[in-house]
């Protein structure tokens, strides 16, 4: 087996990043905390010839949190994510999912950016982000930054970034609705969710107002339910209409693959119940 030589970049400022990008005209691949780029490169996977870390970009480091809106850097680890202070305040589900996030160790590199820009249709932040309605703000050598909804993004196994581009941050408006995130993993600290459901809720008593749900492990991205979120809408008292509300999102919501860990079905069953349970731990918590 012949050894292959990577080249490797630590660029200071933004710019410098999006130009080596740019040299390698696609075989160039942005490094945040490595913790899934490099198994696949230690898996041969993909064309790479050069990595560009992006770690002393200070910028993409910042969390500030101004005019009803959050933003997030997108270096900004899931341990740091975990334990911010404004993070905690203006998006505590946020906050939770990274909690859940792989090990201590895992937490410590794992990036916000890296989980979006991985792709993975079971992937924490990315399944809570879309339920925050969050925007990405992404970097290109050409044009500079352009501003896209996270849902726009998201495509079937990947994100459609352009060759050379770099997300930059995640903006999030503040979260004062009422929250809840349930995940289902066979070895927690090891692997990814086989599904995972985060769902916000705003409601005058019993009457929805606004309601987001969103699945981590239910299709080929990490999806909205869209069905659910209206059959919850649609019900005058939702404590009577919690399993009409799961079965919405289990049956018309979600696309699960079979795999080595889960089958399609299985996972469904695994929509429905946590979507329940998620419905019930929201409806008790009052604000
Ligand atoms: C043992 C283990 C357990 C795990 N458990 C979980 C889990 O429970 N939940 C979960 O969601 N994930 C889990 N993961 C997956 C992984 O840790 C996360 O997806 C992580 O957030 C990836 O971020 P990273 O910074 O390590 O990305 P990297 O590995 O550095 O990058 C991943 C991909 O994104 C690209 N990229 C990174 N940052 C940017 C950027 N700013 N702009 C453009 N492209 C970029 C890279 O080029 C690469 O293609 C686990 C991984 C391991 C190894």
């Amino acid at each position: 087996m012949t050894a292959r030589l990577l080249e490797y970049f630590e660029p200071h400022f933004l710019e410098e990043a999006l130009v080596v990008l740019d040299r390698f005209d696609g075989r160039a691949r942005a490094l945040a905390g490595g913790t899934r780029l490099v198994p696949e490169l230690h898996a041969r996977l993909g064309d790479v010839a050069a990595l560009v870390n992006l770690k002393r970009v200070a910028d993409l480091h910042a969390i500030t949190a101004e005019n009803g809106a959050i933003s997030i850097g997108a270096l900004a680890t899931a341990a740091r994510l975990t334990n911010d202070p404004a993070v905690a305040e203006n998006a505590p589900l946020l906050a939770v999912a990274a909690s859940t996030l792989g090990s201590v160790q895992v937490r410590a590199l794992a990036t916000i950016g890296g989980n979006i820009c991985s792709g993975d249709p079971a992937s924490d932040l990315t399944a809570a982000l879309l339920a925050l309605d969050a925007t990405c703000c992404v970097a290109t050598l050409a044009s500079g930054e352009r501003r896209e909804s996270l849902s726009d993004l998201l495509v079937p196994g990947g994100v459609a970034l352009r060759t050379g581009e770099v997300l930059t941050r995640v903006i999030i408006p503040f979260q004062r609705s009422r929250f809840a995130y349930r995940k289902m993993a066979t070895r927690r600290g090891f692997e990814m969710a086989l599904v995972a459901v985060a769902i916000l809720l705003e409601s005058d008593g019993a009457r929805i107002q606004r309601i987001r749900i969103a699945f981590a492990g239910a299709g080929p991205t990490c999806v909205r339910g869209l069905h659910a979120e209206q059959r919850a809408l649609n019900a005058n008292i939702l404590s009577e209409d919690l399993d009409a509300v799961a079965a919405a999102a289990a049956d018309y919501d979600c696309a699960p693959q079979t795999d080595l860990r889960a089958s399609a079905l299985y996972r469904k069953q695994l929509v429905r119940v946590l979507t329940r349970r998620c419905l019930e731990d929201v409806m008790r918590v009052r604000t």
